[in-house]
């Protein structure tokens, strides 16, 4: 099978780790990657402070990771997130997981503190604690060329934390292979909480599977209708850059702190324009023929980017329309170690609040819209944690507190996250799915109701929601890429060749719903209620511009009932509380 069985702890305060072997129980449980880590994370550390010595970080693979299916690279991080301190996900594709599973582990548990900068050298042969003192404070991309350089081992990957991570910012990510990171939610911040640099991995150990002949024939059935899917044939040619244009088209563009839906100078910075002025050269995680990334070479620059994210965020929501402007900041979040996502909104909202001259005394910044020097001095204020920076440094729900005057109607968060994806007010979908799901993001489901076919209504979103935010619950676990475009039809006998389980689509279902009644018990459990699931004050007092509310403002009591439905859907209570019998029935204590 896939799995190798094996993990390993590693306790930074003693420096001593341990390996073990997996509880098979767990993958037939959850599978692997989202499932396996937060089962883990609920058992050993059901209430940690984020950036305490309890809170673990886990890197887990998937069934899949390193195996020869498409788009195997993806591997997840899960913690408990310093920014809402809820629990947390991150997924990224690159190298990484790979070569995790080369070394002959399943998974990763990092706890303790270390009293001085530490990497961790991880391979077949266990883990070795080395000094980092004198990486502390390089950004990510000097880090990882440094700890290449010097590892003696045929195909080393790095992740690493830079200076945003070090400083413990809230919205500071671990950034992989330079270029891929653990984005959301301030990983970087509980690696930089540990004194830990940067873990390393290597190893050469080949992968099984439990029935050869079978997997060899469904893979080989998947790959052929991958490479032909007219999908991924766009995809490659756009990059996820591609929904710049159909954000514009279909007016769910984030535009100037998602005031707007359309973006007047979107050609800036459509995947067109990024082809031409940033001489994209395409490219792709480990085994993947979709190959939706893209490096950019520019003026001696080189970043694999941007995505659509970081263009939605740092581009068209601060009114920047130069790629180059785009890419540059793009550069400069992966090197520093800052989530693009939460580092755009946040830049966005400091902006309206320049507009609207919420702070006496910017220091000289001039925050207009548009203004891109501003931003990247601003991106680094922030990362210094210095001057004016110092308001913006953990995003936009302390930024809000500490500003007050209203701004918290505007600063676009939902439980601290900064949201992602598209701008709810061009979507009432999305906004929903942004306010039910675990965390706010946009990888949990993505939908605009144009997606949903004409037959869609409105009335359909609580359930429709539900299973679609289960599915993708169930991908992550398989750690499958999102744009693969197939179901678990394909998925499942897949799986079973590899690790010899036995499930059915029906039951991969089954294993997304109990995760989400898992996260939501924990969330509830570390400070989230009922009245956190709601989007800002900004979406229910300003008119939404396009989807099932085009030109009307969405009542809060209207949003509040479609919650209420999908509550009863989840059988979770009015507070929103999962109830005893539904935690049963999926094996889960009250
Ligand atoms: S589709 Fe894109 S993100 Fe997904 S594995 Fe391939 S290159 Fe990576």
């Amino acid at each position: 099978m896939t799995y190798s069985g094996k993990w390993i702890h590693i306790d930074l305060s003693s420096g001593h780790s341990k390996t073990g072997t997996a509880d098979i129980g767990l993958y037939d449980r959850y599978v692997g990657g989202k499932g396996v880590g937060f089962a883990l994370l609920d058992s050993l550390a059901p209430k940690p402070e984020p950036l305490g010595i309890d809170n673990p970080l886990i890197f887990v693979n998937g069934p899949f990771t390193g195996t020869q299916v498409q788009t195997s690279a993806r591997t997840c991080l899960v913690t408990c997130s310093p920014l809402t301190r809820n629990i947390l996900d991150s997924h990224c594709g690159g190298h990484f997981g790979p070569r995790l599973r080369a070394a002959g582990f399943d998974y990763v548990l990092i706890t303790g503190k270390a009293d001085h900068p530490v990497t961790i050298q991880l391979s077949p042969q266990g883990a070795e604690i080395q000094d980092a003192s004198s990486l502390w404070g390089k950004g990510i991309f000097e880090t990882t060329d440094t700890l290449l350089s010097a590892h003696p081992g045929r195909n080393p990957r790095v992740a690493c934390i830079g200076p945003a991570g070090e400083k413990l910012l809230k919205i500071a990510c671990i950034g992989v292979d330079k270029y891929r990171q653990y984005g959301r939610g301030g990983a970087g911040a509980v690696m930089g909480s540990k004194n830990l640099k940067a873990l390393v991995v290597d190893g050469d150990l080949q992968i099984e599977y439990a029935d050869p002949n079978a997997f060899k024939e469904l893979n080989r059935a998947l790959t052929h209708d991958i490479a032909r899917n007219e999908s991924v044939l766009f995809r490659r040619d756009k990059g996820t850059m591609k929904c710049v244009r159909s954000g514009q088209e279909f007016e769910f563009l984030p535009t100037r702190n998602f005031q707007l839906c359309r973006f007047d100078e979107f050609e800036g910075i459509s995947s067109e324009t990024c082809r031409r002025e940033l001489n994209w050269e395409d490219t792709g995680c480990f085994n993947c023929a979709i190959q939706c990334s893209k490096i950019a070479r520019w003026d001696g620059h080189e970043v694999e980017g941007p995505e659509y994210e970081t263009a939605a965020f740092l581009g068209s929501g601060c009114g920047i329309s130069d790629c180059r402007d785009l890419a540059l900041a793009n550069e400069l979040c992966d090197d520093w170690g800052i989530d693009t996502i939460s580092a755009g909104v946040t830049c966005s909202f400091a902006m309206e609040c320049y507009e609207k001259g919420l702070l006496k005394d910017w220091e000289g910044l001039k925050l207009e819209w548009g203004n891109a020097d501003a931003q990247r001095k601003l991106l680094r204020l922030m990362v210094q944690r210095k001057g004016v920076g110092k308001i913006f440094a953990d995003g936009t729900r302390e930024a809000a507190q500490w500003i007050g005057q209203g701004s918290e109607d505007f600063a676009v968060n939902i439980h601290g996250m900064e949201l992602s994806g598209v701008n709810p007010k061009g979507s009432l979908t999305m906004g929903f799915v942004l306010s039910v799901a675990d965390f706010a993001s946009h990888t949990r489901l993505w939908c605009t109701e144009a997606e949903m076919g004409p037959e869609f209504r409105i009335e359909d979103i609580p359930t429709v929601v539900a299973d679609g935010l289960d599915e993708i619950n169930t991908r992550n676990c398989l750690i499958i890429c999102d744009f693969v475009p197939y179901g678990f039809d394909r998925l499942a006998p897949l799986l079973n060749a590899a690790t010899g389980s036995s499930h059915t689509p029906k039951s991969l279902l089954q294993i997304g719903t109990r995760l989400t009644h898992l996260a939501r018990r924990y969330n509830l459990n570390n400070g989230r209620t009922h009245e956190d699931d709601i989007l800002p004050e900004r979406f229910f007092k300003e008119p939404s511009l396009s989807g099932f509310m085009r030109g009307r403002i969405l009542d809060k009591t209207f949003f509040r009932s479609l919650i209420q439905k999908y509550y009863r859907h989840r059988d979770w209570n009015a507070q929103g509380i999962p109830s005893p019998e539904v935690l049963r029935s999926f094996g889960l204590s009250s």
